[in-house]
């Protein structure tokens, strides 16, 4: 049985205008996956995010998430998928400073269309599940930069997402904070999610079981990929 890749990118060029940062990207992840992006400083790894999280369009070559052809679709139909399918932890958190750890997770569900009392009832468990069941209650200002991420890993996975894409998740944190918020998400992998991860930590990039080597906008190196036909 072949299933579909949830990322497939074939020739993939971004350039903003005279500066091209990717040259013919192809890629593919599938399903259960947990891939780490890994490259210096301007490679392009978070160019090449973006595109995959349709957060931004490529310039040329074709890109399918989740089953849709990114490049057919409007904007609109973009935060759908997004809002459907796809799962964002960023590296400085980006949680809604006036909202309560609940609510953050909970609205990451707006799109849902479920009354706010299940949506905080499912936030309540994401949470429980990162371990901050007892901070619920606490804004962001109230929480550690580790609490705080790991209410962004709440935030992305209570959807239940096809994809979470994670930006240098680590990168504003102490090594222990961190540890945790890989453990989490290790352990969202092993229960089935789909991850790609960004991350300049050479460490972290090795404890993975996939790592796309990304120099000067081309992919130099891919060790450890599913391989299906
Ligand atoms: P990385 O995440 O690997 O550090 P980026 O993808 O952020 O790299 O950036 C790759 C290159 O693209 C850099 O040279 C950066 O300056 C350039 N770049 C990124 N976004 C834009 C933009 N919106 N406009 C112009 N140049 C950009
Ligand atoms: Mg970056």
């Amino acid at each position: 049985m072949t299933s579909e890749p949830v990322i497939s990118l074939s020739g993939v060029v971004k350039s903003y205008g005279d500066l091209t940062v990717l040259h013919g990207v192809d890629l593919q992840v599938q399903r259960r996956e947990l891939a780490a992006i890994v490259g210096p400083s301007g490679s392009g790894k978070s160019t090449l995010l973006n595109l995959i999280g349709t957060l931004d369009r490529a310039s040329r070559g074709a890109i399918r998430v989740a089953g849709q052809d990114v490049g057919a679709l409007n904007d609109q139909q973009l935060s759908a998928l997004r809002a459907r399918h796809l799962g964002f932890v960023f590296q400085h958190y980006h949680l809604a400073p006036g909202h309560s750890a609940l609510d953050n997770v909970a609205d990451g569900m707006l799109y849902a269309g479920l009354p706010l009392r299940e949506r905080r009832k499912r936030a309540a468990t994401a949470l429980d599940r990162v371990g901050l069941g007892h901070r619920a209650g606490h804004r962001p200002y109230e929480l550690s930069g580790g609490e705080k991420q790991r209410v962004a890993v709440a935030r992305a996975v209570v959807g239940e997402p096809d994809l979470i894409l994670a930006d240098e998740p680590t990168g504003a944190l102490d090594t222990k904070s961190g540890e945790a918020v890989m453990g989490i998400l290790r352990d969202l992998n092993a229960d089935g999610a789909t991850i790609v991860i960004i991350t300049h930590d050479q460490e972290i990039a090795a404890s993975l079981p996939r790592q796309v080597r990304l120099r000067d906008g081309e992919v130099i190196d891919d060790q450890g990929a599913v391989i299906t036909r």
